[in-house]
């Protein structure tokens, strides 16, 4: 398929005028169909939410917009935590789902009335020790080792892997807990990130709801929630199918009815925890052609850096690019598209076919919305961009400042160097 932008050439033109070069830009109209149609999908569950997974895309603008769909947070830090309690998403409709969890962080978790994920059997203990007391809904996370498969192809190795219970952990938590004072669980699993196939939630679905009639037959707890966390991908390459989030809600549903229903469990919430699936298409990274260099490659060298968008020098992950205005030029020049870190990784991509580009041209570097700005760093001394959002009416809307110099040397009041800085 044909990879397009979301936004045209006109109107980002309009939009660089008015905010420069990089930053990200979201479609709100496209968050907002897709978010409804998730909710649409799994409709068949009473209890169903999607706890959005606050990491992937951290802006209160974005999250506001998810939440008139009926979206919670998943958390997974202290500031993510504050993020979802001061936008006022309440104690249950906030997951925390951490891991290696400093106290503090379950001090106010537990404060905020979060739904508490536990990562690990030993934060039982941990857990009771911090706050003094099991709270009344626990979820634990559950991780059956080996390798996750989808009809023989190999999807992820979670026995490889440092999240969750083993399935006797699992047991013997739930055991504990229950004799804790705990009264409403949940079972959480992750096992594979980014799949594109309709057949990663159902799978996955059929493993846990079958874990949870053992529970419930051998301990006896009352199972309220079973969470299916993220992992559902986007198609980053144009040869790639999406998922469609209609026949993924189909097929939960089936496996739900085989094997809940007739356990006695049909009234258990359906919960996930999506970050790229949600935002991942409806944001892209905007640069601008600042430099062509000819050596033994040929390089176009853009404003943005991997510090906009760690992905492909982190994973080598592809993300698509357009060169604005030249949609339906021939690709018939091959190029590095490189960022200005001291750091050879440091390329959007690799030997990429792209029409002609010329300096000054405007890049979309796609699929940009989730994990996109939020891996953001600081090396070379490199600032984060700004977010945009360009509404449905077509206006844009600033929904995160650039960092300035005077950001980046605010943790040096204790040098008072602040002073004697022209920023
Ligand atoms: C990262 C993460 C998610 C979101 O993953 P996506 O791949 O963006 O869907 C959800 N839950 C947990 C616990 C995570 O760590």
């Amino acid at each position: 398929m044909k990879k397009e932008p979301f936004v045209s050439n006109e109107k980002l033109q309009e939009i660089v005028k008015q905010f420069p070069t990089p930053f990200h830009l979201y479609d709100e109209k496209g968050i907002r169909e897709n978010a409804k149609a998730v909710k649409e999908a799994f409709a068949w569950n009473k209890g169903f939410k999607e706890y959005f997974a606050v990491k992937a895309t951290p802006n209160p603008f974005l999250l506001n917009i998810l939440k008139e769909y009926g979206c919670g947070c998943d958390c997974s830090s202290m500031t993510e935590l504050m993020l979802a309690d001061a936008l006022h998403f309440q104690g249950e409709d906030i997951m925390f789902s951490s891991n290696d969890t400093p106290a503090e962080e379950f001090v106010y978790a537990d404060k905020i009335g979060a739904i508490i994920n536990l990562d690990d059997f030993t934060h039982i203990d941990f857990l009771e020790k911090t706050i003094g007391h099991i709270p009344e809904t626990i979820s634990c996370r559950f991780n059956p080792g080996g390798l996750f498969k989808i009809s023989n192809s190999i999807m992820d190795n979670p026995g490889d892997a440092k999240y969750g219970f083993t399935k006797e952990q699992l047991f013997e938590g739930f055991k504990i807990l229950k004799e804790k004072g705990a009264r409403y669980f949940g079972v959480h699993a992750f096992l594979a990130s980014n799949t594109v196939t309709n057949d990663y939630y159902p799978t996955l679905a059929k493993t846990l709801f079958e874990v949870v009639v053992e529970l419930k037959k051998e301990t006896g707890c009352d199972i309220r929630f079973i969470n299916l966390s993220g992992g559902v991908g986007i198609p980053y390459k144009p040869d790639q199918e999406p998922n469609d989030i209609r026949a993924i809600g189909e097929g939960v549903k089936k496996v739900f009815e085989e094997v809940l229903v007739p356990a006695g469990l049909g009234d258990v919430a359906i919960y996930t925890e999506m970050g790229r699936f949600m935002l991942g298409p409806y944001g892209c990274l905007v640069t601008k052609a600042i430099h062509e260099k000819n050596t033994y490659k040929n390089y176009i060298g853009c404003d943005a850096c991997a510090v906009n968008l760690m992905r492909p020098a982190m994973y080598g992950a592809y993300h698509h690019i357009t060169v604005m205005g030249k949609e339906n030029d021939v690709c018939d020049h091959t190029y590095d598209i490189t960022g200005s870190l001291c750091e050879n990784n440091d390329k959007f991509a690799i030997d990429r076919r792209l029409p002609k580009i010329d300096i000054g041209d405007l890049l979309v570097i796609h699929d940009a919305g989730a994990h996109g700005f939020s891996m953001g760093y600081n090396y070379n001394g490199k600032l984060r961009s700004a977010e945009i959002l360009l509404k449905e009416d077509g206006s844009a809307e600033l929904i995160r400042r650039a960092e300035t110099p005077r950001d980046y040397f605010a943790t040096f009041d204790c040098f008072d160097i602040l002073k004697d800085m022209k920023c």
